[in-house]
């Protein structure tokens, strides 16, 4: 099959990580006899630099026409002082908008052989963790409306929270169609004893459940006691849906126990297959350069899409059996060093995942 891929690089160490990514994609490529068109184009800092825009428009059209998006990651010192409204990240920001991505889904998984990277007690994470975070990304108070000013003399700001029932059922067909592949189990995490849009969130995730998915098992969670449980037993939990807000803060959270953000991806979908993939960490300006960074967030990120977006189950889990393989060989890049292993930079880790493909 053919499969026309937009890759956008970006900034820092985006560049060397997509090159690890691409690299795991050729060999696919060979190995199932698919062909992968990559449409190479700016977006970030360096577009700045060279269009005057974080997001160009050849870009947006270019995203648009495309089966899917791969990203490595924006931003840098270099841009660090510009307005808001002007910087890398607003490109990405864009980007998601004009794509109509609203639900981002966040797997931390605790690789086998990895939990020495994790803060958690052993005994806490010996069955192995994969909780994925399914999060509302389009909605909520971060799209609300905000204010500031002066009010009795004091000076105030508010945003506000507001949600439709046809965002929080479209999230939640999100969450039930990926639960019903795996446990057929969802947590929804809410703060329905204070507040008016938790309330509707509660009721709307259960009226939808029930009328379509009644075989899945639903458990609603309040955020706080969430943000517990996921240091406290995450072996209970499989797929969570939430609101943009709450799935900012838990899945930052989940990826944090599983060890280094450099082995987590995620996608962002919206009605169409077409989706944007891209490894959690940012562009990392500290490391860029030197060929330490860890690929295999961003090479997850391809894996996920050949599955989520093309289809392609067997494919995306050669990456995942040959990630683990080179992982078992005790190859590590230094983010995930440890005692005894083997250390090895960018690009050498890239290519023992690719030839073990
Ligand atoms: P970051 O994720 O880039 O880095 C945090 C720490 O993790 C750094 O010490 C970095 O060296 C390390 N790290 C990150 N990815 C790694 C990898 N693959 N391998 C090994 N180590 C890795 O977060 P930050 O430092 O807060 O942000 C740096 C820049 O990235 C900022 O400009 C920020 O706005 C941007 N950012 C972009 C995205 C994105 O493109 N989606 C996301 C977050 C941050």
């Amino acid at each position: 099959m053919n499969y026309n891929i937009a890759v956008l690089k970006g900034d820092g160490i985006g560049p060397e990580i997509c090159a690890g990514a691409v690299l795991t994609l050729e060999k696919i490529a060979k190995k199932f006899g698919h062909k992968f068109n990559l449409n190479y184009l700016p977006v970030g800092g360096c577009a700045i630099d060279e269009y005057g825009s974080p997001l160009p428009e050849k870009t947006v059209k270019a995203c648009l026409e495309c089966d899917s998006v791969l990203l490595g990651a924006v931003g840098g010192y270099k841009w660090d002082n510009l307005p808001a409204d002007k910087r890398p990240e607003k490109g990405l920001l864009e980007l998601r908008k004009v794509m109509n991505l609203y639900s981002n889904i966040r797997p931390a998984k605790l690789w086998k052989n990895l939990a020495d990277a994790s803060p958690l007690k052993h005994e806490l994470i010996k069955n192995g963790i994969e909780i994925i975070i399914v999060r509302e990304l389009t909605g909520g108070i971060y799209f609300g409306e905000r204010k500031s000013g002066f009010e009795n003399c004091a000076e105030y700001a508010s945003d506000t929270e507001k949600y439709s029932v046809r965002e929080i059922e479209r999230i939640t067909k999100t969450a039930c169609e990926l639960a019903m592949k795996r446990s057929k189990k969802l947590v929804s995490v809410d703060k329905a004893n204070v507040l008016e849009t938790s309330r509707l969130w509660r009721k709307t995730v259960h009226d939808y459940c029930e009328k379509h998915y009644p075989e899945i098992e639903l458990t609603d969670v309040l955020v706080d006691n969430m943000a517990m449980q996921i240091v406290k037993d995450p072996a209970q939990f499989d797929v969570v849906v939430t609101s943009n807000l709450f799935g900012d803060i838990l899945s930052d959270e989940a990826a944090q126990i599983t060890g280094s953000i450099g082995m987590l991806a995620s996608s962002s979908l919206g009605e169409t297959k077409c989706g944007l993939y891209e490894p959690i960490h940012g562009s990392a300006p500290d490391i860029a350069g030197k060929d330490i960074a860890n690929p295999i967030a961003t090479i997850l990120a391809a894996a996920m899409m050949l599955r989520d977006s093309f289809n392609l189950t067997e494919e995306y889990s050669a990456i995942e059996n040959a990630i683990q393989k080179v992982l078992d060989e005790n190859y590590r890049t230094a983010d995930i060093m440890g005692k005894g292993k083997i250390k090895v930079g960018c690009k050498k880790m890239a290519e023992l995942i690719a030839n073990r493909i």
